[in-house]
């Protein structure tokens, strides 16, 4: 067996286990586990300082998780409504998700997509094939994300004929994997899954990460390795209150990101999927983060900061008015210091005149 094989099946996500181990209720963690599984990879779990550490919250179960709430749903994302099988889901004229893999090497509390977990999530090779029979039939296709559960969770062999058969369609212009991986197991990223992913370029990964604690020396190689092999890679950040829901938090992340050649794509707003009211932020507090990283840090470390919209509406960005007011063609901005500047329109009258 692999060795990453060997990790997974090593992991903790037994509740009586758990339950000793962290001084939970084993009754509690069995009613959290019917509805979300629970596997937290060993490398954290050497990691952890206390309950409120940031690496603890974000996989170990939490009686909170019980708590009902209206606005939080099972499918915030709509991804019902615009699935077109089993595996596919396209709500954007240009690009679709393509589900692969029905299994995560841990399982983050605030997972958007619980509701595939409540019963083993499971992907077969029918549905594999009837995702890639939908990519060659939709020209307007360009651009295909690998997301799950974790793709790279998959065999070399099994991620090699996915990736083989993209490929082969002319219309599709680039692949991206979404991908915990990295972060929580390391172990995976093998020289031999690197040598078979850069035959597939263009190749761009999404990494999730969170928090900057979640650098530890195994990830920072295993990121390198990627970079190394010319995957772009890009990141992927949920909002959590009590993780990083401050500026200080977000801009040492945004930079330890950088400094392991990850470009900051998105920091996302916590979807409004059931069991994470005590993840939630206001928007405020994105804006004031967003705030906080614009100007004050490298224009790189900016990343997009957005609400997924419930109900399938896509992503939108999380706004910061930096214009003060506007008097015919004068605009003054503040700038990110809140110094004032006037900005000079053109009309378009004006442009036929010239
Ligand atoms: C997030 C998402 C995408 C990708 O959006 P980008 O803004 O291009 O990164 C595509 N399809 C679905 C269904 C998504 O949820
Ligand atoms: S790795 Fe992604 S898909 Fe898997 S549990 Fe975490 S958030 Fe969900």
């Amino acid at each position: 067996m692999e060795k990453w094989k060997k990790i997974i099946a090593g992991s903790l996500n037994n509740s009586d286990e758990l339950a000793e181990k962290f001084g939970l209720d084993a009754g509690t963690l069995d009613k959290i586990n019917k509805i979300f599984p629970c596997r937290i990879p060993g490398s954290w779990l050497k990691h952890f300082t206390s309950k409120n550490d940031p690496l603890f919250r974000q996989c170990v179960p939490d009686p909170a998780e019980l708590m009902d709430s209206k606005e939080l749903i099972d499918d915030p994302l709509g991804e019902v409504r615009f699935k077109k099988n089993e595996v596919i889901v396209q709500k954007y004229p240009d690009r679709c998700l393509f589900l692969v893999s029905g299994e995560c090497a841990m399982y983050c509390r605030f997972c958007t997509r619980k509701r595939k977990f409540k019963e083993p999530f499971v992907i077969t090779q029918k549905d594999i094939d009837n995702g890639l029979q939908y990519i060659m039939e939709h020209k307007e296709l360009r651009d295909v994300l690998i997301s799950g559960g974790d793709p790279l969770l998959l065999d070399d062999d099994r991620l090699e004929y996915i990736l083989q058969k993209i490929k082969s369609a002319d219309h599709i212009k680039i692949v991206r994997i979404g991908t915990r991986v990295p972060g929580v197991l390391p172990e995976r990223i093998t020289a031999k899954l690197v040598k078979m992913l850069k035959k597939y370029h263009p190749l761009y990964m999404n990494i999730h990460f969170n928090h900057p604690a979640e650098f530890l020396p195994d990830t920072c190689r295993a990121l390198k390795r990627l970079a190394d092999a010319g995957i772009v890679l890009g990141s992927q950040t949920v909002l959590l209150k009590g993780i990083n829901d401050d500026p200080e938090t977000m801009r040492s992340l945004m930079w330890k990101l950088l400094e392991n050649r990850v470009r900051p794509y998105y920091i996302f707003q916590c979807d409004l999927v059931y069991g994470t009211a005590h993840f939630r932020t206001p928007l405020s507090k994105a804006q004031e983060i967003s705030s906080a990283l614009r100007g004050w840090s490298s224009g790189m470390a900016n990343a997009q900061l957005v609400i997924d919209l419930p109900g399938g509406g896509g992503k939108v960005p999380v706004t910061v008015n930096y214009l003060k007011e506007r008097d015919g063609n004068k605009l003054c901005y503040r700038n990110y210091c809140g110094e004032e500047y006037i900005y000079t329109d053109i009309s378009e009258d004006d442009m036929e005149k010239k």
